[in-house]
């Protein structure tokens, strides 16, 4: 796989540069993300702030997480896709949740970590060999 990746918002108003592999990623089945994704499940890959640069106007909304974090996200204001989320906390890395798509090797963006499972509808079956907790670890 070579880098950068590239990805864009529905719209294409918002662009990104990934530089490197992300750190971790992760499946959150909790109902803030089945509503977000509008899916059972919303992906997240944990990425060093330094290695994405995003171009585009991006608008903001935040809420409070159950640890008590605050969960930012940006998106676009054209389209509404998610772009990413961020804690202002701990700025070292962003949740990036807009996926590149066409990518050579898309099992980059494959959870290997299953979160939130407690909250997570009855019908989806976890695949075997990921790490799976009840909620966030
Ligand atoms: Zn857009
Ligand atoms: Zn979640």
């Amino acid at each position: 796989m070579e880098y950068p990746i590239k990805g864009s918002c529905q719209c294409g108003q918002v662009t990104y540069r990934l530089a490197e592999v992300p750190k971790m990623v992760l499946a959150c089945h909790c109902t803030e993300c089945q509503k977000l994704s509008t899916s059972p499940f919303s992906i997240t890959a944990i990425v060093a702030t330094n290695a994405i640069e995003f171009s585009g106007e991006l608008k903001e909304w935040s809420r409070s997480a159950e640890s008590g974090n605050k969960n930012c996200a940006k998106f676009c204001p054209g389209c509404g896709n998610r772009v990413y989320h961020f804690n202002p906390d701990d700025p070292s890395t962003v949740k990036l949740k807009l996926k590149p798509v066409k990518m050579t090797d898309a099992s980059i963006f494959e959870p290997t970590v299953h979160v939130w499972v407690s909250e997570k509808l009855s019908w989806y079956r976890i695949p075997e060999g990921v790490k799976v907790f009840d909620k966030q670890p």
